[in-house]
């Protein structure tokens, strides 16, 4: 299996050059939806490495603008970082400038996984005037279902490495040695905003904000829904067929 795609133009922004992908299929181009916490994130990982599209996500590249030092963070990077510690969904100004800087990553040839964007109503209509100016469309928007308490169960547990972003579970994937990263060594931490309180914050905000995104793609005909229970591998599995039986019902 190939590596995770993750170019550096997207986390590092304009100005940084990526590896080119691999190209040796038509691109993909999907929209991952989901709450918080539904594993989102690991199936963009799983798809990335699967179909060679690139994986895009919002919230990789604010939580790296969170890692600047001080003086090199604008008051509106502030503003998303704290925005993003309560677990609020950071302005959409921000993220819509953060997009339009990258927007050469849209037109990669090797495709994309957008992770995490869009999550208003406003940010879908953005996207979709980015993408009509370059003359690209989207093949499908998939999103990921499971009931809330599992996801909260799921959240609570989760730590990750800010040395090189691994992601564990303290009961479902644990490391070999508690609290240190398998890969790299470093200590493991619980991201701010999965302590309980920013959860609270993030399903009521996903649930205000993200879940009317459902119906907007239903109407466009692009949502694949697809069971997030069971292994990552699984719901890779399951997602890869729900795409195929879509591609094969639009031939
Ligand atoms: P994620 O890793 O996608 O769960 O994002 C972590 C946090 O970053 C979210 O809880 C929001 O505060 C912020 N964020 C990421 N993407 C967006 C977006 N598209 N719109 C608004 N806020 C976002």
């Amino acid at each position: 299996m190939s590596s995770v795609v993750r170019p550096r133009r997207w986390l590092a922004g304009p100005g940084h050059d990526c590896e080119p992908p691999p190209s040796t299929r038509r691109p993909c181009r999907l929209v991952l939806l989901g709450a918080p916490g539904v594993g989102k994130g690991t199936q963009a990982g799983l798809l990335s490495s699967r179909l060679g599209a690139c994986q895009l996500s919002t919230g990789d590249v604010l939580r790296g603008a969170k890692r600047l030092a001080a003086c090199d963070r604008s008051p509106a990077m502030e503003l998303a970082i704290a925005a993003m510690s309560r677990g609020e969904l950071v302005p959409d100004e921000v993220v819509l400038e953060i997009v339009r800087e990258r927007v050469d990553c849209l037109r990669c040839h090797g495709g994309f996984l957008l992770d995490g964007f869009p999550r208003t109503i406003a940010q879908a209509e953005a996207l979709d005037g980015m993408l009509a100016a370059e003359h690209l469309g989207l093949d499908a928007v998939v999103s990921y279902d499971l009931p809330i308490e599992r996801i909260v169960a799921r959240l609570s547990g989760r730590r990750v490495c800010p040395g090189c972003q691994a992601v564990y579970h303290v009961e479902t994937q644990p490391p070999q040695t508690e609290g240190r990263c398998d890969r790299c060594g470093g200590p493991l931490v619980q991201r701010d905003d999965d302590r309980p309180d920013a959860v609270r914050v993030r399903m009521q905000t996903y649930e205000a904000a993200t879940a009317p995104l459902l119906d907007y793609y239903v109407a466009r005909a692009l949502l694949v829904s697809v069971p997030a229970d069971g292994t990552p591998e699984e719901i890779l599995d399951r997602t890869l067929d729900a795409l195929d039986t879509r591609a094969a019902s639009r031939a």
